[in-house]
């Protein structure tokens, strides 16, 4: 595998938002995230990523959760456009959304799927039919829109790698149905299995976070950062991921981006707050200053 460093990044620069504007740079050209997330019950992963998505660099915001929490999303994320969406019974997002998510999935860049998302069978009818039916946008999925992606082999590889997907051990154990144990006993190895044989770019998180993309290829980022094992920290790499595919970095490159940046936010909170105790939500406003640094 290949260690990422900021050389690595350096040797990797983000497209600049000039060159894809005709004239002056406008929100479109720095690239459009619409975040499909949260539930009742966890609504603020919805604004953990999408905030995320914003401090990467991406132009405009369209957040899609569920109808009881948007108003509150709205004002919660000022920068937003929100888009209430019918909920089910259990409180998750109701499959019935996918015609309108399609439709605003079309006008952006990269769309996120899952933070925060509950009702195991409404996400996964929900994340299938998205899978199924999206044609451009990049495809960034985690956490519960990982369950259901076995199914989904020929979907997916019909996406040609515009799909990056961001599990844990258990999610990634889930995905495959095999147990946890399985995973963390060659966590590469399944990476790989699943990247090659879906067509995706696989980050498969940890203490040592492996990137593994279509062809194979292999990138390891290790940091010994407790701090970062905290409710949320997926979330926003989730979004900080989903805001640089957004604004055109290829799909491994905003995962080998994202998860140094979100490394590197981890590590200053650490020196700044303290190795433990620091908050999911510190992170995003970290990325501008590490983006920066690394440009
Ligand atoms: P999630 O489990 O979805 O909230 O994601 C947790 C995030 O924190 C992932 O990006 C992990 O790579 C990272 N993480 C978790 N534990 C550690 C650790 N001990 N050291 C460094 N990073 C960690
Ligand atoms: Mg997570």
């Amino acid at each position: 595998a290949t260690r990422i460093t900021g050389e690595l990044l350096r040797s990797m620069p983000l497209p600049n938002p000039a060159d894809r504007a005709s004239g002056a740079v406008d929100k479109k050209a720095r690239g459009g995230v619409l975040v499909i997330a949260g539930s009742v019950e966890v609504p603020g992963a919805a604004l953990l990523a999408a905030t995320s998505a914003l401090r990467a660099g991406a132009g405009k915001l369209q957040i899609a959760t569920c109808s009881s929490v948007a108003p509150h999303m709205g004002l919660a994320v000022p920068e937003a456009l929100v888009i209430g969406l019918p909920e089910t019974p259990a409180g998750g997002i109701s499959p019935d959304a996918a015609d309108v998510l399609c439709e605003r999935a079309e006008r952006n860049d990269a769309v996120l799927v899952g933070p925060g998302m509950m009702d195991k069978d409404a996400v996964a009818a929900l994340t299938t039919e998205l899978v199924k039916r999206f044609a451009d946008p990049v495809l960034v999925l985690d956490a519960e829109a990982l369950v259901c992606l076995d199914g989904l082999r020929e979907p997916l590889l019909r996406r040609q790698g515009r799909t990056i997907i961001t599990p844990h051990s258990g999610e990634m154990a889930s995905l495959l149905g095999i147990e946890r144990d399985e995973v963390e006993a060659d966590p590469i190895r399944v990476a790989h299995r699943v990247a090659t044989e879906f067509g995706m770019v696989v980050v498969m998180k940890g203490e040592c976070t492996h990137i593994l993309d279509p062809d194979g290829e292999c990138w390891a980022f290790e940091s010994d950062n407790a701090g970062l094992a905290t409710s949320g920290s997926g979330d926003t790499l989730a979004g900080i991921v989903t805001g640089l595919a957004a604004r055109g970095a290829t799909p491994a490159q905003a995962a080998i981006w994202g998860v140094f940046m979100h490394g590197q936010a981890g590590r200053r909170l650490a020196h700044s707050r303290g190795p433990l105790g620091f908050l999911a939500r510190e992170l995003p406003g970290e990325i501008p200053g590490i983006m920066a640094e690394f440009s």
